[in-house]
């Protein structure tokens, strides 16, 4: 039978680290074994369900490439499903009303509790004849009582769940509404899903799905429950540990591909290898090898693997995101040279796209005012005067080519009597603004003649304004 996953956000959020990785691990597996991604959206819980959060989770699925074969399917179009099935349990006597008010389920965990037991619904309304229903009332899963439930999980082995540890779980609540339990197991059935993988926060559940599953005689999937992330501190990865949106590192200038990258090793290895593309991705990665302890954010090693990757990648790909963040800072990445040369020149230098775009700003926009820092270094009393001369050379040359360029630098620091960074440093200052700039050939060429002519005179003007003052 051909193996289909599933990914079952509930949109409460954005896409998380720790959901993007389920999802990941989810879609990796469909696409190795030439199987079928599901995307459904846990959306009963109508007060903490958004829209927004729909799209932000839609949004973070597209951008990190994890595309579903089907869906998005949504819980809360499917109420009369579950209604039918609920009321399938209650025919066949595996459910049952429970009228038990709050004040008695209390009084009972409190007498559980003083005789040291755990606390569980004891099933006493399961022989209550249907009569007792009332507004107030509930419709319980039947247990059973004896034997055992055994999930063959994926990730952890073989782990065994006495049935009288499990109660008579709620699957509707007083306003007829399902609930989760309910919810997932009438769709991991009827959306055939092969393999159940999901985070091992959902394992206390997992034995509870499989009693209703067989209830209703379903085929029962394989379960996979991946270990949790932690942060640096040991504690479960959390806001305060940084982005743990997925789409925060986009927006902090991370590539799609270098995301992937550090989710895949976030508790799954293939031996050493440490990058991997998402064909190695999809050809390594099986479920065998994800670990079965908690693994650690780390995103120092995130920020190395976005530095390989935008060494790396295609230029034209890294273009496509570059000018994403360009347009966060105003900027028509056509009113200067092609994003593809800039990145050429920039990617040594830059961990993400947002210091790439910041450091390449000034080809495309004059930049505001000059770093003072720079400005103090590198604006002597001769700048001016050297500024000048190299204005009048560049005005004369036929084309505008960087290795020329680069050579009128060289010969009017002989000429001039100057080292080398008397003349190249007031310069790179007065084309970009600081006095950390790509090399200098990279710099004029791409920055074209119109917009390196006036710069220099804007430099000049600013010199000798600011030395006579
Ligand atoms: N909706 C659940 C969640 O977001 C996941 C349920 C599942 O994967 O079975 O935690």
């Amino acid at each position: 039978m051909s193996k289909k996953t599933r990914f079952a956000p509930s949109p409460t959020g954005y896409l998380h680290v720790g959901g993007a990785r389920t999802a990941l691990f989810s879609w990796l597996y469909a696409r190795k074994h030439g199987g079928k991604f599901v995307l459904r959206v846990e959306d009963t819980d109508l007060e903490r369900s958004t829209q927004e959060s729909v799209n932000a989770i839609l949004e973070g699925m597209t951008w990190l490439g994890l595309e579903y074969d089907e869906g998005p399917f949504y819980q809360t179009e499917r109420f009369d499903r579950y209604k039918q099935i609920i009321q399938q349990l209650l025919d066949q006597g595996d459910a049952y009303y429970c009228c038990c008010s709050k004040e008695q389920l209390e009084k009972l965990r409190a007498e559980q509790m003083a005789r040291k037991e755990k606390p569980r619904y004891d099933g006493r309304c399961r022989d209550v004849a249907d009569a007792n229903q009332n507004g107030e009332t509930v419709i319980r899963f039947k247990n059973p009582d004896e034997g055992e439930v055994v999930i063959h999980d994926l990730v952890k082995g073989d782990i065994v769940i006495a049935n009288k540890e499990l109660d008579d779980l709620i699957i509707a609540r007083a306003d007829g509404t399902p609930t989760y339990n309910l919810t997932v197991v009438v769709d991991d059935m009827d959306m055939d899903i092969t393999h159940v993988i999901r985070g091992d926060d959902h394992i206390n559940n997992t034995p509870r799905q499989i009693n209703i599953l067989k209830a209703l005689g379903a085929e029962l999937p394989e379960y996979a429950h991946v270990p949790m992330i932690l942060g640096d501190d040991g504690a479960r990865l959390s806001k305060r540990h940084g982005a743990v949106s997925v789409m925060q590192y986009r927006d902090e200038g991370f590539l799609p591909e270098a995301v992937l990258n550090y989710l895949v090793r976030l508790g799954w290895s293939h031996g050493d290898q440490e990058i991997f593309s998402v064909d190695e991705m999809i050809e390594y990665f099986d479920l065998e090898q994800v670990n079965v302890s908690a693994s650690t954010f780390n995103s120092e090693k995130l920020l190395w693997l976005n530095h390989h990757y935008i060494m790396h990648s295609d230029p034209a790909h890294i273009a496509h995101h570059l000018s994403w963040h360009m347009g966060n800072l105003d900027i028509d990445p056509t009113e200067g040279p092609d994003l593809v040369d800039v990145i050429k020149v920039q990617r040594e230098r830059t961990k993400t796209l947002v210091e790439m775009a910041a450091a390449s700003a000034f080809f495309y926009k004059n930049f505001e005012a000059y770093d003072e820092k720079a400005v103090k270094k590198n604006f002597k009393q001769g700048s001016a005067e050297v500024l000048q001369k190299l204005h009048d050379a560049f005005t004369q040359i036929p084309e505008w080519d960087g290795e020329q360029l680069h050579q009128i630098v060289l010969d009017l620091a002989e000429t001039m009597e100057l080292k080398l960074g008397k003349v190249a440093q007031p310069l790179r200052v007065a084309i970009s603004g600081s006095s950390a700039s790509p090399p200098i050939d990279a710099t004029l060429s791409l920055l074209g003649r119109g917009k390196t002519l006036a710069r220099i005179e804007r430099a000049v003007e600013f010199i000798e304004a600011t030395r006579s003052e």
